[in-house]
């Protein structure tokens, strides 16, 4: 059984577009994609929402299951209301996958619901050490947006983990696995068995870069990709993106490892950060979402090989 169904939304980023576009003021508009909600097994939803995060969420009899939280408040009450057109049973437990804003500023609704927060322990750390970072990150997002930052206010996990968690709710088995840190310290991957579903918030985003500033290792995050695409999955729901299929995660794994020796390769040579980015090494690559942003990857990574450390690092 499955359905989609459209919710008319409010376009927070400017007129709708036809094709990628960069404005005079650098920033860059995509084709507007309309928010979907896909009911992708019984009972457990994803909402796509192109422009910003995804979501998922579980229905039971015995309450819901929500997968991250949104940007910001504002945000998360529009989540709460479509969660709202599948439901009235009580939201018991969010997730939060990563400690990007875009997954979590939106859990004071959630707070308000009685929800329990459950998260890896690395993401905790890493959300107690970097909210006024991601704040400041965000701060583009809150003015073409207008929605007020003060709003936001750190909600921390109730409940951490350190490799397995396994929640049964109202019949249903829910895993959250570790396998290291891919994108992010932290990467909480949201397996259901049954359904042969998993949503991946940092690691995997269908046909998309993803920014490399926080991952300790893109050789694990290459590995992760490798392991979950052999797993036992019909269906693999990002942080960002459409679903995907296995191949839709091993070409990241191969994109993520071909990055990977490209700059290694580069760094070797003794090559400037400028040097390689104007030898666009990674040009193949181009047609896949965010390329625009390859200068801040190329010298998040550079950082990374140069030093030791990710620019933005779990405490020590
Ligand atoms: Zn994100």
């Amino acid at each position: 059984m499955r359905f989609k169904f459209m919710f008319a939304c409010v376009l927070a980023l400017g007129l709708p577009v036809t094709h990628a576009q960069t404005t005079a003021d650098g920033t860059v508009r995509e084709k507007f994609v309309p928010i979907t909600v896909t009911e992708v097994a019984p009972g457990l939803f994803f909402q796509y929402h192109h422009q910003e995060s995804n979501n998922a969420w579980l229905v039971t009899d015995d309450g819901v299951l929500v997968i991250d939280s949104r940007q910001h408040p504002k945000r998360a009450e529009e989540l709460l209301a479509a969660i709202r057109k599948t439901t009235d049973k009580p939201i018991r437990y969010v997730i939060n996958t990563h400690a990007h804003g875009d997954h979590y500023f939106g859990n004071p609704v959630f707070k308000r619901e009685g929800a329990t927060f459950i998260a890896h322990r690395d993401t905790q750390r890493m959300m107690q050490a970097h909210h006024g970072a991601e704040m400041k990150r965000r701060t583009g997002y809150f003015k073409q947006t207008q929605f007020d930052p003060a709003e936001v206010r750190l909600v921390l996990p109730d409940v951490t983990f350190d490799s397995k968690l396994t929640l049964h709710l109202g019949g249903r088995t829910v895993e959250l696995l570790y396998l290291g840190a891919g994108q992010n310290p932290g990467d909480t991957l949201v397996y259901f068995p049954k359904e042969k579903v998993i949503f991946s918030g940092g690691p995997f985003s269908k046909n998309s870069w993803a920014n490399p500033q926080f991952t300790p290792s893109l050789a694990n995050w290459v590995d992760l990709l490798r392991k979950v695409a052999a797993m036992d999955i019909d269906q693999y729901l990002g942080g960002h993106g459409d679903i995907g299929a296995k191949q839709d995660v091993l070409n990241e794994a191969q994109m993520l490892s071909d990055f990977d020796a490209g700059m290694r390769a580069a760094v070797k040579k003794g090559l400037s950060r400028e040097e390689i980015f104007k030898s666009a090494p990674f040009e193949k690559y181009k047609d896949v979402r965010n390329y625009y942003r390859m200068n801040l990857f190329i010298n998040s990574y550079y950082h990374l090989l140069t030093t030791g450390k990710p620019e933005v690092a779990l405490p020590d």
